[in-house]
């Protein structure tokens, strides 16, 4: 997948505009303008954006100065008078570094345009690595990009599974064998670039409501080294009063046991669900036993979304991991059970499908990230 970013929404911004951010908020709007827009002219972005001619003149001269605008020429007009120059996001101007930190066996990323196409691609395996071993290799995977990328590098964005903080501290991973962990800090420091580290399911999302179409009240359930999710509601993404919204891989489906879970319990939906589990209990199996086993771990997630759907009245839900595994009896079992465990007037148009963006939609969430941190784009 190398479709561009630009044809997508916006996420509805959560804070309110305090007058001494005025200047930081009119900036960023001119810059969405241009990134969602493409060419403009002064008087164009004056329009749609609704500031004077006068502030988005100042404005674009100030963004031209830190190389983040450029003028592309003049319109062609057939009407009399001086031609509108045309203005642009100087979309050459850098590069972005997304890294995927989700799949059980493999470290993947990429360097990235501003446009969200992937320009350069890595991957390390994971090897069962976990704790300090698993932070060198992110940073390994970190420095092999950047040794790609051949224009500054505007931040580097990752996906992490488990809990993460605002402040990109990973607070438990438990696949990875990480507790508070400062992955934001540490390849701060060590790359001296802009970093935003994130959970892996939320970058999901972001790419998913930003380039996929997902509806604005939507759950995304990320299948991999374990299963995690992440809340949009109203176009807004939901982080929980500790960060863990949407963690519930290591919820307990049902009372009847299961399989002895990474975190000490029994039966947690990711002992159904996640692609290590899934994968070693179909190949100890035959295909007829493959569709039973890979209908119960959809009739799994399907009783443990039912509530989440009930009580957030969601319009969507979205699938990302292996299509292998989810497209097929999993999906229609999960489905089904969703719509049994359900009330049909209100649940009843509820959709639930695959992502449109493929294996590479962590990465491009987490490049999306960043261009929203650095350049208040989205
Ligand atoms: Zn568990």
């Amino acid at each position: 997948m190398t479709t561009g970013f630009t044809t997508g929404r916006a996420l509805r911004p959560t804070t309110k505009v305090l007058p001494e951010h005025a200047r930081g908020h009119n900036r960023a709007l001119v810059l969405q303008t241009l990134y969602r827009s493409g060419q403009q002219s002064r008087a164009d972005i004056a329009r749609e954006t609704g500031l004077t001619r006068v502030t988005v003149s100042d404005l674009v001269a100030e963004l031209i100065a830190d190389g983040l605008v450029i003028e592309v020429g003049q319109r062609e007009d057939a009407r009399p008078g001086k031609p509108a120059t045309l203005l642009d996001l100087d979309r050459s101007a850098f590069h972005i570094i997304g890294i995927d930190l989700s799949e059980y066996d493999t470290f993947r990323g990429a360097v990235l345009d501003l446009d969200g196409r992937i320009l350069h691609r890595a991957e390390l395996p994971l090897a069962s690595a976990t704790g300090e071993d698993a932070t060198a290799l992110v940073i390994a995977l970190v420095e092999t990009l950047v040794g790609h990328a051949t224009l500054p590098i505007l931040g580097v964005g990752v996906g992490s599974p488990g809990v993460v903080d605002l402040a990109g501290v990973v607070l438990t991973a438990p696949n990875l064998g990480w507790a508070n962990e400062d992955l934001q800090g540490t390849l701060n420091l060590r790359f001296g670039l802009p970093v935003v580290v994130a959970n892996d399911a939320n970058a999901a999302a972001l790419a998913e409501h930003s380039f996929g179409g997902a509806d604005s009240d939507m759950m995304l359930i990320k299948v991999g080294h374990g299963v995690g999710a992440a809340l949009l509601l109203d176009g807004t993404p939901l982080y929980g009063s500790r960060f863990a919204a949407g963690e519930i891989g290591h919820v307990v489906v049902g009372t009847d046991g299961g399989a002895e879970c990474v975190c000490g319990k029994r039966g947690c939906l990711e002992t159904w669900l996640s692609t290590p589990r899934l994968r070693s209990a179909l190949a100890a199996a035959d295909a007829e036993t493959n569709i039973q086993i890979l209908r119960e771990a959809g009739q799994r997630l399907g009783i443990a979304l039912a509530p989440i759907v009930g009580a957030l009245n969601l319009a969507e839900v979205v699938l990302s991991g292996p299509i292998a595994l989810l497209d097929g009896p999993l999906a229609e079992a999960t489905i089904e059970t969703l719509r049994n465990r359900t009330m049909a007037e209100f649940h009843g148009d509820l959709t639930l499908r695959m992502t449109t963006l493929g294996e590479d939609i962590v990465m491009r969430g987490a490049a999306a990230m960043v261009l929203s941190a650095q350049l208040g784009v989205s």
